[in-house]
């Protein structure tokens, strides 16, 4: 059998019955054996699952929402299918599923794992329609739980892959129906190992897609998506923007580290081990290039501009005329490991500790209180961090200009400020 190619479309490219026919004409054109279709929930499911689940955490209604989100996919199949098609059933019971589970009880202490066991059918309702309409159209396909292979640990939302095991499951249950059937399946979700439902982090999806292929050792991944492929900045935010023909691994895998929201960041290292190649393409112009993603030796010199919101920078300073250590740095930082918060910028001065966080419910509250009685400490919420890679003296000073820059921080490659008003 040939090497595998994997696409994965997220959930912009199925948003509605023209994305999801939009969808299928670039397969089609595209079609090849053996196969495997990695795709998210429809439009801003998850975000409707969220609320839901919010609404269920405070005991309000949450009925209309849900009925909401299940017509809205029965909706779209009316655009893409006749009316005694299956599907309509396979969707109200998927539905029914959800509604009886959520009848269940939820708890603080268990709204993790009650999150992924809801948040689940986003990807399952997307992957049965698409499967659906793709047969429809009479491409041979199957439909596959990702459930079943994707094997994860139990840290619910946040599950780490089993990878031993993932390959293992994939060997026996995706290699054989991939021989002669294009393979539809989710991304984003997993199981432990009791057979609970897991996911993998919001976005997830393109990170399922390069698990599945490094254990395929796929020929390549593409990711579908409403950009043109990466560019050195968000478009929709700066002006003059360019587009990347390819870039190596490593830098792409910086740019998602700094929060370049167009790949995953855990998506470049399965591939990059086995160095299967990542294209990022668009679903709106599919006959451009987009961009291709593996071994580059050139390196990148155009500067990156990457913007991050929501951020808050939280000040420790030493209350004793003594000046910061080791340990001061160790008690801040175990603390930020324990509430698995992600430090976007580290200044250290002699008597203050600075970091920049994202704004992540309740877990500044547990953070200042936990360290209260060691520092004194200041913080400032709904900052910006714009993190800029090979930057030129040229762009720094259009980064600051007109703000009030409350840290900034300059390395040999790349600069960082947080500031406070809106980017202008
Ligand atoms: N549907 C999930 C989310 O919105 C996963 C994904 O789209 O990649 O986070
Ligand atoms: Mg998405």
């Amino acid at each position: 059998m040939s090497k595998a190619i994997v696409f994965k479309f997220g959930g912009a490219s199925v948003k509605d019955a023209d994305s999801i026919k939009n969808l299928f004409n670039i397969l089609f054109k595209r079609l090849r054996n053996p196969m495997v279709l990695v795709v998210s929930a429809i439009g801003k499911t998850t975000n409707a699952l969220e609320e839901i689940l919010k609404s269920k955490y405070r005991n309000e209604s949450y009925s209309l929402k849900c009925s909401i989100l299940r017509t809205q996919h029965l909706t779209i199949c009316e655009s893409l299918f006749p009316n005694d098609h299956t599907i309509f059933q396979s969707l109200e019971r998927l539905f029914d599923g959800m509604d009886d589970f959520l009848k269940t009880e939820l708890t603080p202490g268990n709204y993790d794992e009650y999150y992924d066991q809801v948040i689940v059918y986003g990807e399952l309702a997307s992957s049965l329609i698409l499967q659906a309409y793709i047969e429809y159209r009479q491409v041979s396909s199957i439909w596959l739980d990702a459930r079943e292979v994707i094997k994860t640990n139990s840290e619910f939302r946040f599950a780490k892959v089993s990878w031993d095991l993932t390959q293992e499951k994939v060997n026996e249950k995706l290699l054989m129906i991939l021989k002669d059937k294009l393979v539809v399946t989710q991304g984003f979700i997993g199981s432990d190992d009791h057979g609970r439902s897991t996911t993998l982090g919001r976005e997830g999806s393109d990170f399922s897609a390069a698990i599945l292929a490094s254990c395929l050792d796929a020929e390549s991944v593409t990711i579908w998506k409403d950009v043109d492929g990466v560019l050195n900045a968000d478009p929709k935010k700066f002006k003059h923007t360019q587009k990347f023909e390819e870039l190596d691994y490593h830098e792409a895998a910086e740019l998602t580290y700094y929060g370049a929201s167009v790949i995953h960041p855990k998506t470049i290292k399965p591939l990059a081990n086995k160095n299967i190649p990542l294209y990022v393409k668009s679903f709106v112009k599919p006959e451009t290039s987009g961009t291709k993603i593996h071994k580059v030796d050139q390196v990148n010199i155009v500067p990156c501009i990457v913007m991050k919101e929501n951020q808050i920078l939280v000040s420790f300073k030493v209350t004793d005329f003594t000046f910061i250590n080791e340990s001061h740095i160790h008690i801040v930082y175990s603390k930020i490991e324990f509430l698995k918060l992600k430090v976007n910028l580290l200044q250290v001065s002699g008597i203050s500790i600075s970091i920049v966080i994202d704004d992540d419910m309740f877990k500044l509250e547990e953070l200042l209180e936990s360290l209260k009685d060691q520092f004194q400490i200041k913080y400032n919420k709904n900052l910006y961090l714009i993190t800029v890679k090979n930057p030129s003296e040229k762009i720094i000073k259009r980064m600051v200009r007109d703000k009030k820059v409350l840290l900034e921080q300059t390395t040999r490659n790349s600069f960082q400020v947080v500031y406070m008003t809106d980017f202008a």
